[in-house]
């Protein structure tokens, strides 16, 4: 990518020194800069970028009481050639217009927010692990800074972008996760926000997810608002089956996440010319095909992990057992090439990779 002139005040006190990262954890560390965009007068100023740090803002601003925000959440990986590589930075785009389209929030140009992205990552480019399978996590958020309890769109705006050091999801090994569903919850309806990434989603997921693990389960396995039959998503990841010998995933239906991981997974499938079907799936049927022995696999899919593998479904008086305590043949398969891509290991797909 060519020079760019975004106006860069670097910090006098690097942090980079602090940071242990051989024991990074997830999203509590954030490295020297962070980019701030503001928007205000019906247009997006110019990008700046600066030391991580406070931002000041009054009680009333309106993100604080009606939720008018987006985010994204993605990654950058270091090649063995200290090349940097964010992954999809296309996609993820795509999906954070949408999103700030579904609440009114103005678009942030793509220019800005791959441009300020790259240079905020090229700036802080010692902030990217050198480790194989960590990473620099991004983080870009977008909200409303009107003062006003009116409820209306803003008229003020501010992007952001805030990077973390993360660490090996798997370093401690595989254990498969244990989902329950919630009957008395539903995570989105079709027509709401389900389909794009806004904060509310995730705090109305809290209590059914707390209830959830105090049962002894660690996510909840997301069933539809309306026959709360079909399976949607699990935790905050997609979710996808093995059966027989075919892949199968829900269908984007409007109250799915649109996941970069999910459409990763369809699309190498794809080229791969493995037999993959978007279909709807329900709680039922997966019983009856537990029961003939067909259901071979299944994982969640989603930045944070890749591919997380579920070893234990529980519904109602049912039970589903994936006996397994590691990754099936097809999401292992996925997972190498995945990871494979992100750290130049493996040939990707035009414009999956841009490097740095
Ligand atoms: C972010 C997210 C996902 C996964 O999306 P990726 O782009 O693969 O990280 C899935 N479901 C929900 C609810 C999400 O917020």
């Amino acid at each position: 990518m060519s020079q760019s002139t975004i106006e860069i005040k670097r910090t006098q006190h690097s942090r980079l020194n602090e940071i242990d990262f051989d024991n990074l954890t997830f999203g509590e560390q954030f490295s020297d800069h962070m980019l701030e965009v503001r928007f205000s007068d019906g247009r997006w100023h110019e990008p700046q970028i600066l030391p991580y740090g406070q931002i000041p803002m009054y009680p009333a601003v309106s993100t604080l009481h009606y939720g008018q925000a987006v985010f994204e959440g993605m990654k950058a990986f270091r090649y063995e050639s200290d090349k940097v590589n964010i992954f999809r930075i296309e996609k993820h785009y795509d999906r954070f217009r949408r999103s700030c389209e579904r609440v009114c929030i103005p678009e942030v140009p793509e220019e800005v927010f791959k441009e300020g992205m790259v240079e905020l990552v090229r700036t802080d480019r010692e902030w990217v692990p050198r480790n194989k399978y960590k990473s620099l996590y991004i983080r870009p958020i977008v909200f409303a800074t009107d003062q006003t309890l009116g409820l209306r769109a803003s008229r003020n705006y501010r992007f952001y972008i805030i990077c973390s050091p993360v660490g090996n999801y798997y370093s401690e090994g595989i254990k498969p996760i244990r989902l329950t569903t919630m009957p008395k919850y539903v995570r989105a309806v079709l027509g709401g926000v389900g389909d794009v990434k806004v904060p509310g989603n995730y705090a109305a997921s809290l209590q059914p997810t707390t209830k959830a693990q105090h049962m002894g389960y660690t996510q909840v396995l997301w069933l539809d608002a309306v026959e709360h039959r079909f399976v949607e998503e699990v935790g905050s990841m997609n979710i996808f089956f093995v059966i027989g010998d075919t892949l199968v995933t829900p269908p984007l239906n409007g109250s799915i996440l649109p996941g970069i991981t999910r459409n990763s997974i369809l699309e190498l499938a794809k080229a791969e010319g493995l037999k993959y079907e978007e279909r709807p799936v329900s709680i039922e049927q997966l019983v009856s095909l537990h029961n003939k022995a067909q259901v071979k696999e299944i994982f969640g899919a989603g930045t944070a992990a890749v591919i997380s593998p579920v070893g234990l479904i529980h519904h109602e008086e049912y039970e589903i057992t994936i006996a397994a305590d590691e990754m099936g043949p097809v999401a292992r398969w996925f997972y190498d090439k995945i990871t494979g891509i992100q750290h130049g290991e493996v040939a990707a797909p035009d414009s999956w990779c841009t490097v740095i």
